[in-house]
């Protein structure tokens, strides 16, 4: 039993039993590399390509349009950089919005760094980006757009659907990171319209290390991991076959659960909420309330620094994020948070973020709430 409640599953989660167990039986028996022809080799490839046609399945792809990474930072950097290393002589223009992933933003600036021009688009107050406004910023010489299905922080899922269909007019590659969404949204790239999608295993109770880029058949993607002729010489490198299959595992869980888990996260969302009202904080939740992703609570605790807060809470046991989960150091302001709210208001210095997981009980949560209030009316000011 863990001394602590952790409501950091959004951050990462503990491995799943089923992936631990299909984990070891293939670190046992699959030690082949899937690139040799021998039977051993043709024994791993076997492995590979089971599990590569169950993820592919899971997003409604084609088992050739999934490019195995080492985690979601790799797929986005690959969907990026790939797009635009390919693509770079039709145009220079990106589109990305203010609230992505740092593997997102940082892959952008650099590229700025190079030459390119990176539209970073606003959002409101909910964290939303709206689709006029992804319009607007088309250009003749954009070749990305890239936003995110579900942000990491607060939560606020994207329309993505709209954009998609806004982009069959463009010759835009569209790429979206759904690291977070993927598992508990149900996600179908045709649906959609994407042509580059971002996913990573351990936020789905999978291993740490391992994710998946899709690739839509034709679009046009660089490599620039470069050596050997895996991954179709898409990404060159021996794939990590006993992650791999720990991966497709947690997905065939996650999918068989997710409707459960969905009103189930919600039920411990408003059992936070209740408790917080009837201990009369005053507490504001940032970003959609109905349109978001369900293992994603984001508050602002009135009067509370952050830094003493995380402290008082790690104390009581209670394992959470700040606001500004992926920030280095994680209680630097939130450029989530700094692009809802504007720099400098009260939001920034007091958000707390709790993501929920399996395994989680209502007493859990419960326990985890009512510490959390003793917490902020001793510390708030
Ligand atoms: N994108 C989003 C939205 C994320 O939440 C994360 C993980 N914090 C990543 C990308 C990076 O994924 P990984 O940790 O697998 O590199």
């Amino acid at each position: 039993m863990n001394s602590y409640i952790y409501l950091d599953h959004a951050a990462t989660s503990p491995m799943n039993g089923q992936v631990i167990e299909a984990m070891t039986t293939a670190m046992q028996q699959v030690f082949g590399n899937a690139s040799s022809i021998h039977g051993a080799g043709r024994e791993a490839r076997k492995y590979l390509d089971n599990a590569r046609e169950l993820l592919a399945k899971s997003i409604g792809a084609q088992a050739g349009e999934i490019i195995f990474t080492s985690g979601g930072t790799e797929a986005d950097n690959t969907a990026i950089l790939g797009t635009v290393y390919a693509r770079a002589n039709e145009g220079k223009h990106i589109i990305t919005t203010q609230v992505e992933h740092h593997a997102v933003l940082h892959t952008c600036e650099k590229l700025e760094r190079d030459g390119f021009e990176v539209t970073y688009l606003p959002v409101d107050q909910l964290g939303r980006v709206a689709v006029e406004d992804v319009q607007e910023a088309l250009r003749e010489d954009t070749i990305l757009v890239t936003i995110m299905y579900g942000n990491n922080e607060v939560g606020t899922i994207q329309p993505i659907a709209e954009i998609g269909e806004l982009l069959r007019e463009h010759h835009a590659t569209f790429h979206t990171d759904a690291v977070q969404a993927y598992g508990l949204e149900k996600i179908d790239v045709n649906q959609l319209q994407v042509d580059l999608l971002s996913v990573s295993a351990h936020k789905i109770n999978g291993p740490k290390g391992v994710g998946f880029l899709y690739q839509k058949t034709g679009t046009p993607l660089a490599s620039f991991a470069l050596g050997g002729a895996q991954e179709k010489k898409r990404r060159a490198g021996t794939e990590n076959i006993p992650a791999i299959i720990g991966f497709a595992t947690a997905v065939q869980v996650a999918n068989k659960l997710r409707e459960e888990k969905r009103s189930l996260y919600n039920h411990f969302k408003q059992i936070m909420l209740e408790v917080f009202t009837q201990e009369k904080l005053a507490f504001h939740v940032n970003g959609e309330e109905k349109h978001s992703l369900p293992h994603v609570l984001n508050i602002s605790f009135k009067g509370m620094e952050v830094e003493s807060f995380l402290v008082n809470l790690d104390m009581a046991g209670i394992c959470v994020s700040s606001g500004s989960a992926c920030t280095a150091g994680s209680i630097d302001p939130s450029h989530v948070l700094v692009a809802m709210f504007g720099q400098g208001a009260e939001e920034l210095r007091n958000s707390i973020r709790f993501s929920f997981g399996q395994d989680l009980t209502e007493n859990d949560i419960r326990d985890a709430a009512e510490k959390t209030a003793q917490i902020v009316k001793k510390l708030a000011t």
